[in-house]
């Protein structure tokens, strides 16, 4: 594997501190409000990037926390009249359910800051003991960067010319700081905030904190891996390394990832510019693998964007991404029905191994197929699989990694067609195809068994919509609206049970 290190701006072999065990981690969200289609993205591509250590045979220790103590959680407080820690309560909660609607695999860990303020205040202490951090009259406690030699290294600037980051928080005491860049490890409470009573003042500690402490701590000292946002560059992560390293004398990280950002309509998403996309109100008008296949078919180190017509129903690149998720879906479907198998349960990792032990023993003895045409479909299929390993083994590279599931899809259309028109078969064939899409499915979390549920609501709509006119005995509208759902590539029977679907 070869990760591009944010920390030497180069790609790097991946070495593990310990063989076949990986600790990563990766900043979560600060819980004020529904989670947005921004901090969606490092939850996903995080997320595929763990999925595939572990298909890869790794162990992976994944921790990522809830900022549930900021300011903004504060203010959304303030405004709503209750306490922050119900706020934080509340939108942990969502987004859990939000996370899950994208399927992410809820990480091994998912420590929040307020859970952690005794090794918080642990740690300043022991900063200010070791002279890397100093208390100014208000009982406001920064880190000193003067004293840590190596500050700037994650971000390289030169201390000279670091400008104070945007994130920074907002403290009283300002004014005394030493350098312009000393940040904020622990400040005191004003009046109806939460507080925590400490060696230093009541207070809270500051966000920069919070990571270094729990990251450690979950993942068992070092980390292998340290992942978030590049906006996380500067000053929240070179901050970390400033404590963490100044303190303990060991490195933070191993490797860093940075994800680049999301836009919406080429432009930065913010709330103050009223252009803020919730994951709830994308995941209601398009199902959560439709999201994370449209969020993977970008690197991740790549801007992507996101755009609404100008009627605000419909995005193109999901609408897009649609389009080829039912191609897929449809393919695989299609596959289970000729092999007459039931849908695997891939959530049973014992299935999972089933499924890749099965396709390279078919791997293996596919030269014995003496039909050109089968054994040219067989090396071409090897190639693809091998190419989605090696594209995702070169820093997650999910965009070609894609390419090469949509060119196995091809090639099984073809055949489909051939055992539709030919009666051609070939069990083995098929049963390979099938494999190495529903190792796709466990690798990029992407859902390509056709479940009922994934029909929209469109579709729904009208096939409920033709069962009321058959009910009304108004044939004329039934047979129209089922010429419309063909033309949207589905047709439907009317059984004993009820009526059926399936795509085309
Ligand atoms: P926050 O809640 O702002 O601390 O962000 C949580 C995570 O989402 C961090 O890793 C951020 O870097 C990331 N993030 C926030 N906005 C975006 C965006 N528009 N695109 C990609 N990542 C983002
Ligand atoms: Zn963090």
């Amino acid at each position: 594997m070869k990760i591009y290190n944010t920390l030497t701006l180069k790609k790097e072999d991946f070495v593990p501190i310990e063989k076949n065990k990986i600790r990563m981690y990766v900043c979560g969200p600060t819980v004020y409000d529904l989670i947005h289609i921004g901090n969606a993205r490092p939850m996903i591509v995080f997320d595929v990037f763990r999925r595939f250590m572990e298909f890869s045979g790794y162990e992976v220790i994944y921790v990522s926390n809830f900022t549930d103590i900021d300011d903004k959680i504060i203010n959304r407080a303030n405004e709503e009249k209750v306490d922050a820690s119900d706020v934080a309560k509340k939108y942990i909660k969502e987004a859990i359910i939000d996370m899950e609607s994208i399927g992410v695999k809820m990480p091994t860990f998912t420590p929040k800051a307020t859970e952690e303020i005794d090794g918080m205040i642990e740690l300043i202490q022991s900063l200010i003991n070791k002279g890397h951090a100093y208390k100014v009259d208000d009982g406001t406690v920064y880190f000193d960067v003067s004293s840590f030699k190596e500050y700037g290294k994650l971000s390289h600037k030169n201390l000279d010319e670091l400008i104070e980051g945007v994130r920074d928080i907002k403290v009283t005491g300002k004014d005394q700081k030493k350098n312009f860049n000393d940040f904020v490890l622990w400040k005191p409470a004003k009046e109806g905030e939460p507080k925590w009573s400490s060696p230093f003042c009541e207070g809270r500690p500051g966000w920069h904190t919070e990571c270094c402490v729990m990251a450690p701590k979950y993942c068992g000292g070092s980390l292998d891996i340290h992942a978030g946002g590049e906006d996380l560059i500067f000053p929240h992560h070179e901050n970390e390394i400033a404590q963490y390293e100044s303190n303990t004398g060991k490195t933070f990280a191993n490797y860093w990832m940075h994800n680049a950002f999301l836009r919406i309509n080429n432009e930065k998403m913010s709330k103050s510019l009223g252009n803020f996309k919730t994951v709830r109100e994308i995941i209601s008008k398009y199902n959560g693998n439709i999201f994370r296949l449209f969020m993977l078919s970008t690197h991740y180190r790549s801007p992507l964007n996101f755009s609404i017509d100008s009627d605000g129903k419909k995005s193109p690149e999901l609408e897009s991404a649609k389009a080829i998720y039912q191609r897929v879906c449809t393919c695989v479907e299609r596959l289970l029905e000729i092999l007459n198998f039931d849908a695997p349960n891939l959530d049973d990792p014992k299935e999972q191994i089933k499924l890749y032990d099965t396709s390279i023993s078919i791997e293996d003895n596919f030269l014995e197929y003496s039909d050109k045409d089968i054994s040219d479909a067989f090396k071409s299929l090897k190639g693809f699989r091998m190419q989605f390993v090696d594209k995702l083994n070169d820093d997650l590279n999910t965009a070609d990694a894609l390419t090469a599931i949509y060119e196995i899809v091809n090639i099984a259309n073809r055949f489909i067609k051939k055992h539709d028109e030919e009666k051609f078969a070939c069990d083995d064939l098929f049963k390979y195809m099938l494999y190495l899409l529903l190792i796709f499915n466990k690798v990029m979390g992407i859902n390509v068994i056709n479940k009922k549920e994934d029909l929209d609501s469109e579709i729904e709509d009208l096939i409920n919509a033709r069962s009321e006119a058959k009910k009304n005995k108004d044939f004329k509208k039934a047979d129209e609206i089922r010429e419309t759902l063909l033309n949207k590539g589905i047709v439907i029977e009317d059984t004993r049970e009820g009526v059926k679907w399936k795509r085309v």
